[in-house]
């Protein structure tokens, strides 16, 4: 009886639903960046005009192909959506970047055009042209401003430094080169292992441009120093041993077992999908090791040691370290779990969720996101595609945890796979989710649910998604299904 609630327990569902409303609006649909980045799109492509720099006619020829090619990759990736305005984080992100600037007027007279890359890998790129990209992934890994700053000033060196520019003259050059010509003509006049000569001279080719970009790296590290120090960011060269480990996520352990993340929603656990039943070459015994400790994960990646190692010395006495705020960690880490839900990785998105639980987080936005997991999950087992969906990832990258619940997706039987997403798209959260999310509903029923299972209902409930909801980036994935 409503009636008998105390009015503070009402006026504290009211705060927390307002909250939740606030906390739940990430970018919009024309925040894509097909939409968003329209216009910048013409412009870039106006300024990035390929310079004269060869006398050679030929090279120039391999030179403006080279550099177009980067243009149109770059007009490809905003065309197809690779990137996303978000305010908060582009904000952030700006942020850092001005003070950088600021700092260093001299070297960044220009401030860059930085873009958010939906990636989830903890990654950022430059690739000339006063551009640079900033990964989803990166953004929710990074713990401090610092991190994030040392990562924009690496590659705010590459550009300064100009080594895209370096590097595709470079290439131009040999492609044009009169020792290329003759070996790749020696290579085409020899009646007798073509392949092998063929490779020979690629990998000439491919071991001196390793070695550059060897140098490459140590310089823009070298430079980042400089940038940081001249715009007040304290560096620890501790980072690159972080940085070391950072594609170890899936390697986390979960805090509790598997199945307490499912009995939470009362759905029937069988421990035995956990354990792979038949006797193939997967099955083999394998040893996970329970966490990435520092001394196996350097081994394995020397050149984060390497980069520690030259930077060491120039560490900031006695730092400071701001945090990255929460909510920034917050929106990073949610749009990612959507956008890798949204190109169908269904256990990688999955363990994501499951991590974050673990940090004690009970937005229901991510019980939606489970729910919608199992949703894709039992569509795709009907297309008879679960195995893809399920996105198997090789042990050594992976948990136990993560190992576990990949068999236990790729063994649960059909039936209890329909029951459980039954169950979650009946459960209590969705009446405290805000309004896109709980529209989208109808349209995950008539994907997994319907009886009918008819393309027809799909399209309408995608349609009526859109009607009422044209802003939300939910619109990107009913989009597949209006069609
Ligand atoms: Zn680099």
């Amino acid at each position: 009886m409503p009636s008998l609630k105390p009015f503070w327990l009402v006026l504290c569902l009211l705060i927390s639903a307002s909250a939740l409303a606030q906390q739940s609006s990430l970018y919009t649909y024309q925040d894509l960046s097909h939409f968003y980045y329209a216009r910048q799109k013409d412009s870039l492509k106006k300024a990035w005009d390929c310079p004269d720099v060869f006398k050679e006619k030929a090279a120039q020829k391999k030179y403006k192909e080279i550099w177009d090619g980067r243009t149109d990759r770059v007009m490809g990736y905003i065309a197809d959506d690779a990137y996303v305005h978000d305010k908060e984080v582009g904000d952030y992100i700006e942020g850092v970047v001005n003070q950088l600037v600021a700092g260093n007027r001299q070297l960044l007279p220009i401030p860059p055009l930085v873009m958010l890359d939906r990636d989830p890998s903890v990654n950022a790129y430059a690739v000339g042209g006063n551009f640079l990209a900033v990964n989803l992934g990166l953004v929710a890994w990074c713990r401090t401003r610092e991190e994030l700053a040392f990562t924009l000033a690496h590659e705010l060196s590459h550009n300064i430094l100009k080594h895209w520019e370096t590097s595709a003259y470079e290439t131009a050059k040999w492609l044009s080169s009169d020792e290329y010509k003759q070996s790749v003509n020696a290579v085409l006049d020899s009646k007798y292992e073509r392949l092998t000569r063929l490779r020979k001279v690629m990998e000439t080719y491919t071991f001196s441009r390793t070695r550059h970009q060897r140098y490459h790296e140590s310089d823009a590290d070298s430079l980042a120093i400089i940038l940081m120090r001249n715009s007040h960011f304290a560096f620890s060269p501790s980072f690159f041993q972080r940085l070391d480990s950072a594609d170890m996520e899936y390697r986390q352990p979960l805090q509790h077992p598997l199945k307490d993340y499912f009995t939470v929603y009362q759905l029937s656990f069988d421990d035995s999908w956990t354990q792979k039943r038949s006797h193939g070459l997967s099955t083999r015994a394998y040893n996970f090791s329970e966490s990435s400790n520092l001394e196996d994960s350097l081994k394995t990646h020397p050149d984060c040691l390497v980069r520690y190692e030259k930077t060491k010395q120039w560490a900031t006495p006695n730092p400071t370290f701001t945090r990255v705020p929460r909510n920034i960690h917050d929106i990073a880490s949610r749009m990612l779990i959507w956008n890798m839900y949204n190109s169908t990785n269904v256990t990688a998105c999955l363990y994501r969720i499951l991590l974050i639980k673990d940090q004690g987080n009970t937005d229901p936005w991510y019980d939606f996101m489970v729910s919608n997991a199992f949703t894709a999950l039992l569509f795709a087992d009907h297309k008879l595609s679960r195995f893809n969906a399920i996105g198997v990832m090789p042990k050594e990258y992976i948990s136990k945890d993560y190992y576990g619940l990949q068999t236990m997706l790729e063994q649960m039987p059909r039936e209890s796979l329909t029951a459980w997403t039954q169950s979650l798209q009946g459960q209590g959260f969705w009446k405290t989710l805000p309004q896109p999310e709980k529209e989208l509903k109808p349209l995950f029923y008539a994907i997994a649910l319907d009886p009918e299972d008819s393309d027809k209902n799909r399209k309408q409930a995608a349609k009526t998604f859109f009607a009422e909801n044209g802003n939300s980036m939910y619109c990107e994935f009913a989009h597949v299904f209006e069609k």
